[in-house]
């Protein structure tokens, strides 16, 4: 029996097992499918505090996992499926082994949003992707697209523009949702160029099935055309990973999880952190905030129920 496991490993669940390790908790951290959250896949991060030149995201998610290891927190690739509740315990599936412990923190962020337009999971990796800092230095010389209007859109549009010949950003409305800072960045370069209300409707692969061109419909005229581009970098926002707390525990329409008091969920023993429960500010510092709550709730159960 686990005295607290914790779903997920980026800045929430990070920060969590840093606090339960600090407590004596040993707490066993299930990393799952993406390592690392959101911040392992951006780049320089402005607005955590205490780094006043800014630090990589990747940077910064690496020394958070050294702070909890250093404090004890032991580490596991295992993707948390299913869920039970029990009566002063809890189940956790993960792979294929069911695991118990006294808590639970899920911390198991948001996944990347998709278009979903034909072909698009057969071209993931062929010219489209999610993640500019993982992808953008292949696409040198070369005109790319990003979609979305949001700070990802913004940042990934920016940082393109190191590699590629021509960054067009295709938003579906006429104004950026990104903050004031990084919306007169972008508009500012002159490498990007917007193309307002405007949506993909197409993706177009080449003879060896790498991305060639995307067809655009203009939301306000229905006029359509097509863009030549070697590779489309979707940032169209995040879902919640809660499929495994469906029914179980309680979710909003969208499916984010819906935390009382920061951190608690309905079930005693089950804690919440981060951007799984956060349709709102999703920063990694409200995420990390949210983290260290979880943890220090998780210790006050633990205690009530050890006295
Ligand atoms: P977001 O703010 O939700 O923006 C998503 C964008 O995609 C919106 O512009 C939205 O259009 C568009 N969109 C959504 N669904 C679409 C669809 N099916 N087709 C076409 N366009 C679609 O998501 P985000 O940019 O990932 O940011 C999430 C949060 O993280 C925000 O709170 C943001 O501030 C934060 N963040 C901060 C930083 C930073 O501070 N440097 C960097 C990245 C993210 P509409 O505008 O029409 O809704």
């Amino acid at each position: 029996m686990e005295k607290v496991i914790i779903v997920g490993s980026g800045c929430a669940g990070l920060t969590a097992a840093i606090y339960a390790a600090r407590a004596n908790l040993n707490p066993l951290v299930l990393e799952g499918r993406e390592p690392g959250g959101q911040l392992s896949t951006t780049t320089l991060v402005e607005n955590f505090p205490g780094f006043p030149e800014g630090i990589d995201g990747p940077q910064l998610i690496l020394n958070m996992h050294k702070q909890a290891e250093n404090f004890g927190t032991r580490f596991s690739y295992a993707e948390v499926t299913d869920f039970e509740p029990r009566n002063n315990h809890i189940r956790v599936k993960a792979d294929d082994e069911w695991i118990e412990t006294r808590a639970l923190i899920v911390a198991s962020g948001a996944s990347a949003r998709w278009l979903q337009l034909e072909n698009e999971e057969k071209l993931v990796g062929h010219g489209l992707t999610s993640c500019a800092t993982c992808d953008g230095a292949f696409y040198k010389n070369v005109p790319v697209c990003v979609i979305g209007g949001g700070d990802s859109a913004a940042e990934e549009s920016l940082f393109l523009t190191r590699f590629a010949s021509k960054v067009y950003l295709i938003h579906r409305r006429d104004k950026l949702r990104a903050s004031k800072i990084m919306a007169d960045r972008v508009l500012a370069n002159k490498k990007i160029e917007p193309i307002w209300n405007t949506v993909v409707t197409k993706y177009i692969p080449d003879e060896k099935g790498e991305m060639r061109a995307v067809r655009l419909r203009n939301v306000q005229t229905n006029e359509e055309r097509e863009l030549p581009v070697a590779c489309v970098f979707v940032a169209i926002g995040h879902d919640p990973n809660t499929k495994a707390y469906q029914g179980k525990l309680e979710t909003d329409p969208d499916g984010y999880l819906i935390a009382r008091h920061m951190a608690e969920s309905k079930h005693p023993g089950v804690f919440i952190a981060g951007d799984v429960a956060d349709r709102v500010y999703k920063q990694a510092v409200t995420a990390a905030g949210s983290g260290c709550a979880a943890a220090m709730e998780a210790e006050k159960y633990l205690s009530a129920l050890s006295a």
